[in-house]
């Protein structure tokens, strides 16, 4: 940190005084919100983190589009799940990520998914979509 302060010129210092950095990643400047009577007003977070936050919210897996969902038992084993969203993933039995029929998807736990990941088959996770 004291590092890159040194490195920092004269205005980028002044600049980085009332420019705050991004709450989330801290890394990055925040971005630019508005300006409003020569003030630049920022916003809480940097570009990169506010494009990562609203491509996040809309992501949803193909499979919950055409209507299939999340079993809270493994298809495969049985396994009673608590936190179906934390511990059962969705399979594709012919491999084919686009084939969402629902006779294709499998709800299977995350133990059988390693056991899958071992084993020679065409079972193929469905990329993994945080909160699906
Ligand atoms: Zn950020
Ligand atoms: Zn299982």
């Amino acid at each position: 940190m004291a590092k890159n302060h040194l490195v920092l010129n004269l205005s980028e210092r002044l600049n980085s005084f009332m420019r705050p950095y991004c709450v989330i990643c801290n890394q990055n400047l925040a971005a630019v919100n508005y300006i409003s009577n020569g003030k630049t007003r920022y916003r809480k977070i940097c570009y990169y983190c506010n494009k990562k936050g609203k491509k996040a919210r809309t992501q949803v897996p193909a499979w919950f589009k055409t209507g299939y969902r999340k079993r809270p038992t493994c298809d495969r084993c049985g396994f009673v799940s608590k936190l179906p969203d934390k511990q059962i993933t969705v399979f594709y039995v012919d491999g084919n990520l686009r084939n969402n029929n629902t006779v294709n998807l499998k709800s299977i736990c995350l133990n059988c998914r390693t056991e899958i990941s071992h084993t020679k088959g065409s079972w193929k996770e469905s990329p993994i979509i945080p909160d699906f």
